[in-house]
């Protein structure tokens, strides 16, 4: 990882938002607007995996596809090596978006049902024009199905034939044939039994050293996260409140949000002395969020001041951030 690190970023992503405007009564005066990510930023090397983890509604999904602006970002910045993705179009679009590619969490819904898992895989090759034949596009999809582990025989199969975990080989499939740089993983396992789980994972981290793909793993899964990723982002409400190396933020989890959910990881025997750390009420509303810091409601080290000043994600060291008033103060015991 190392020499990677010398590397320059694949990617960089400056104060990214994403607001989407809520319902609102017919009697209402003023729009109002969730905000799904505030203020997100974050740079990935090449062959990193940046593991983003943070309860379901904390915008982990959406700030996903903001980057490979699936949805379009309201404001911020993105640039995919060096090049401005905000104000790429056309064909410069198509073309980085090549590079770009994204596993989702329910593979059956994302596969065409009436569509052949040939045709399928078949599909990003057909729409990027990368075949000079049909023979050739078939071998190239044929040799994928290979690397993934799927019989080469399945390939005039279509969808409703395959289990879940084969579904997701075929997810794999498609996102990897145009050989990508960066791969959005969005809760690719979440959906499959804990056996097949492992597999999976397994074949994602085989294709990253093959390939030299970046990941953009997310997940709610802190486990999960711990075994794949190089870097961990923790996100809540829309924000991120703490990111770092994976061995700084596992063995000394600055921010109460992170080692309430670290708290929440089963334990061996040995670990045993640790408490679960319950957090009191709900997510609040992106809607309305809290004034303050974000996490005040629920944190059980909060001061008068948290309610009313909000805290800077600051550098601990080594890249790591935390975004806490008290950052490393505050350990519950643990
Ligand atoms: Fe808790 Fe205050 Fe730190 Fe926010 S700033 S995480 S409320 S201690």
């Amino acid at each position: 990882m190392s020499e990677v690190m010398n590397q320059a970023p694949l990617l960089e992503v400056r104060n990214l938002r994403k607001l989407f405007q809520a319902k609102s009564s017919f009697f209402a005066k003023e729009k109002t607007f969730i905000k799904a990510v505030d203020d997100v930023s974050f740079t990935l090397m090449p062959q990193e995996t940046l593991g983003v983890v943070g309860e379901s509604g904390c915008g982990k999904s959406t700030m996903g596809r903001s980057v490979l602006r699936l949805i379009q970002p309201t404001s911020g910045e993105i640039f995919y090596k060096g090049q401005d993705f905000m104000k790429a179009n056309g064909n410069e679009l198509r073309k980085m978006r090549a590079d770009m590619q994204i596993i989702f969490q329910d593979p059956y819904a994302s596969l065409n049902p009436r569509m052949t898992i040939g045709e399928v895989i078949t599909e990003p090759l057909n729409i990027q024009k990368r075949y000079a034949s049909k023979e050739e596009a078939r071998e190239q999809v044929l040799k994928v199905m290979e690397v993934v582990g799927l019989n080469p025989k399945y390939y005039n199969r279509y969808p409703h034939e395959f289990s879940g975990g084969q579904r997701q080989r075929i997810g794999i499939a498609r996102a990897i044939v145009l050989k990508p740089s960066l791969v959005v993983c969005d809760e690719p396992v979440s959906a499959l039994d804990v056996s097949i789980q492992s597999q999976v994972l397994n074949l994602l981290r085989q294709l990253q050293s093959s390939m030299g793909m970046a990941y953009i793993f997310i997940s709610h899964n802190l486990s999960v996260i711990k075994h794949i990723s190089d870097r961990v982002m923790v996100m809540y409400l829309g924000h991120v409140v703490e990111m770092g190396e994976k061995k700084d933020l596992f063995d000394n989890p600055s921010h109460p949000y992170t080692q309430a959910l670290l708290s929440a990881i089963p334990m061996p025997e040995r670990h045993s002395t640790r408490k679960k750390i319950i957090l009191q009420g709900d997510l609040p509303s992106p809607a309305n969020p809290p004034s303050g810091c974000i996490f005040h409601t629920r944190c059980f080290m909060a001061q008068d001041i948290c309610s009313t000043q909000t805290p800077e994600l600051k550098d601990l060291g080594n890249g790591h951030m935390c975004a806490c008033h008290f950052c490393g103060q505050c350990k519950k015991d643990q």
